[in-house]
């Protein structure tokens, strides 16, 4: 039996963007801890990536019914959840500041910052009705460090540690505990393919960008996405009970 296991039990856990990517390996770290839950994303997650007993939900996290119609359907089904993790998020292709493009600005803040708002808002509407509970925001390294290119992505990023520290003020008398994890590069697919489409744009190619991410580290590699959800198991447990207003870098020391 590993440490972990337990350490969730009996709690009803809610991912966003849990299909696929960090999401999904933090639905499967919370289902090995003993939570029951569901994903919640725009797709359903591919055969096999869903743990045993938890629920797919369909959800736009930009659009403020579909939150409220997703935590409904996970209440009713599942349980009230007592943890949510507001993981859904969008990375835009790079792009110069003299070329920044305002429709596709929007679009980055409305599911980066609109829907980790909206997702953490009914988050506390069904803790209230419950025991209280513990929110965890994906924020990124570029919650505090600028990256070039990516001015809306890291702008987005910003703000949702904004969010955390400010409802973290507004819901601790409901013994509701409200964190962010800032994870630095993590080699999923989907950084994968972000690095293959810089790589048309001029950037190098793939594996040299993977080289120079994890050498750009003090532990000189990428974190997992497995490390990244040991963060997000501990900031959701009782281990952090006395966590709020926090933003825990998990990013093997960025330089
Ligand atoms: P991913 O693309 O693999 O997964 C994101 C998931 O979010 C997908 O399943 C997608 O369908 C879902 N999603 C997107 N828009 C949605 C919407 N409007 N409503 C509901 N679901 C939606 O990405 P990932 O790499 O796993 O990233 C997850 C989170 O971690 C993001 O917030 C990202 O910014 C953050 N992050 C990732 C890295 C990294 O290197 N991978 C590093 C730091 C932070």
């Amino acid at each position: 039996m590993s440490a972990r296991s337990g350490l969730l039990g009996g709690r009803v856990a809610l991912v966003t963007g849990g299909a696929a990517g960090l999401g999904a390996v933090i639905a499967t770290t919370f289902a090995a801890a003993g939570a029951r839950g569901a994903v919640v994303d725009l797709v359903d997650p591919p055969h096999g990536v869903l743990p045993a007993g938890w629920a797919s939900v369909a959800a736009d996290v930009r659009d403020a019914a579909s939150v409220q119609r997703a935590f409904a359907e996970v209440t009713s089904h599942v349980g009230l959840p007592d943890i949510v993790v507001a993981n859904a998020g969008i990375v835009p292709p790079w792009t110069q500041t003299s070329q920044i493009d305002p429709a596709e600005w929007d679009e980055v803040f409305a599911v980066n910052t609109r829907g980790v708002m909206l997702t953490v808002r009914e988050a506390v509407r069904v803790m209230r009705r419950g025991n209280g509970g513990s929110i965890v925001v994906m924020s990124s390294v570029n919650g505090w460090k600028g990256d070039p290119h990516l001015v809306s992505y890291v702008a987005s990023k910003h703000a949702v540690v904004g969010i955390v520290r400010s409802v973290a003020l507004d819901v601790g008398r409901d013994r509701i505990r409200v964190n962010a994890v800032g994870p630095g590069p993590v080699p999923t697919d989907a950084l994968r393919s972000r690095m293959a489409s810089r790589a048309a744009q001029g950037g190098p190619p793939v594996e040299d960008a993977l080289r120079l991410a994890g050498a750009a580290t003090a532990l000189c590699r990428m974190v997992t996405a497995e490390e990244v959800a040991n963060a997000v198991l501990f900031l959701a447990s009782d281990l952090a009970s006395g966590i709020t207003g926090q933003l825990i870098a998990v990013d093997a020391g960025v330089l």
